[in-house]
């Protein structure tokens, strides 16, 4: 009865892992979900405030232009002015269902069946499938541990082909937290411009850097490499909007119209009082933004240390995101397993942790733990780990 698109596609892992720990929670288990990457923190008062006037105002109760409202455009223009440091143009923005769909939309825009996309390994679970159902090819291109997960322009120039058509670059990466360098960036676009690929810069986890690191985005690096660059990015994570559902695409107004063509068939336009939300979030949402990383930034510097004292787990301090992703071949081992599923799994049943196997993000020997929870939370959920590798 189902088309083959849909038969060969998988769940999105971080979403059912979370689901699973919510049914177990509703079933009167002790469950602590250390498995979503959404903050804890409610939306600030300043966006919630708009959004409630938006829809006194009767404004919120009608479509808007399928690709965002004027004023959420022109916010976003002022945003790139002052975050990447260029100016845009209105018309090459879409503003989205959350970033998510601007992902999708950007791969079904500009895949043709076959089309390779580069993928660093681990990335995050939705890629891979959204290139699938767009008929492309993902190919992974291997992230060291011993480098940070990072890769370079060597490691493209050995798997470029002429059906390799994007370079895809989540920066600060979900799920590993590391992120790069300027020079580190610079060699990449140097290989994007050189090959003439396509740039997916997927920024969502931008303003989420910690302990005086500084996030630049690929794009800013010059006026060459931002025509060939599409940057992903939106307010779910950084003014705690996971809710609301607007994520942006900016970039070559070719690209960002045949998207836009695509998402007013899709959607007709992203909800209208998120959109009022959004506008708020980028105008005045700063002050509570940075209250919010300070906090991540904080749980972060304490429970990294914890974590490393677990037996048999091991992880580099990230520099952005808000994610721990530790290395567990020593304690999978120790405790007798080989497949990461069911060691996570066995990690839930006996001490009611949720974390999410690796394997969903291409790593076969680590688990992700989501610190976008409150401290208790998090020193809890190490106890149990040591309570776990000590059974
Ligand atoms: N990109 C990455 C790397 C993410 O982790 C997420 C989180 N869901 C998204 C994109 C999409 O964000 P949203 O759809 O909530 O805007
Ligand atoms: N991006 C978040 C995560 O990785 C939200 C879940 C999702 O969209 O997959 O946990």
């Amino acid at each position: 009865m189902l088309a083959d698109r849909v038969k060969f596609m998988e769940e999105s892992a971080t979403l059912a892992a979370a689901a699973k720990a919510k049914a177990l929670a509703a079933e009167g288990r002790d469950i602590l979900s250390l498995t979503l990457g959404e903050p804890d923190f409610t939306t600030p008062a300043v966006i919630s405030q708009a959004a409630k006037a938006a829809i006194d105002s009767g404004k919120a109760s009608f479509y808007t232009a399928s690709s965002g409202l004027p004023a959420l455009k022109e916010a976003v223009q002022d945003y790139m002015v002052d975050y990447y440091g260029y100016e845009i143009q209105a018309s090459q923005i879409l503003v989205t269902t959350g970033a998510k769909l601007a992902l999708a939309a950007f791969f079904l825009a500009v895949l043709n069946p076959g089309d390779q996309v580069l993928i660093p390994t681990p990335y995050w679970v939705s890629y891979v499938e959204q290139v699938k159902l767009a008929q492309g090819e993902p190919v992974f291109v291997e992230g060291a541990e011993a480098k940070n997960f990072k890769i370079n322009a060597d490691q493209l120039e050995e798997l470029w082909n002429p059906r390799v058509k994007v370079l895809l670059l989540n920066n600060p990466s979900n799920p590993t937290g590391n992120l790069y360098t300027r020079e580190e960036l610079e060699a990449l676009a140097a290989w994007a411009i050189d090959r003439n690929v396509l740039v997916l810069a997927d920024d969502i986890y931008g303003h989420l850097v910690y302990n005086q690191a500084e996030f630049v985005s690929i794009s800013s690096l010059s006026p060459e490499i931002r025509n060939q660059t599409v940057v992903i990015t939106g307010v779910s994570k950084t003014y705690a909007m996971t809710g609301w559902r607007i994520g942006f695409a900016i970039g070559p107004q070719e690209i960002i119209q045949a998207m836009a063509q695509l998402t007013s068939q899709l959607t007709s336009n992203p909800t209208t009082v998120a959109q009022y939300a959004a506008i708020a979030a980028l105008k005045n949402g700063h002050k509570a933004a940075e209250k919010m990383r300070l906090a991540f930034e904080e749980r972060l510097n304490t429970i990294y240390p914890l974590l490393n004292q677990v037996p048999g787990f091991r992880a580099d301090k990230p520099q952005g995101a808000f994610y721990l992703f530790p290395n567990v071949e020593e304690a999978m081992k120790r405790k007798g397993f080989t497949e990461v599923a069911a060691f996570t799994n066995d990690i839930l049943e006996q001490v009611g942790l949720a974390l999410v196997a690796g394997d969903a993000f291409g790593s076969p020997h680590h688990v992700r733990m989501s610190y976008a929870t409150d401290l208790d939370t998090l020193k809890e959920a190490i106890l149990r780990l040591e309570n776990y590798m000590n059974m």
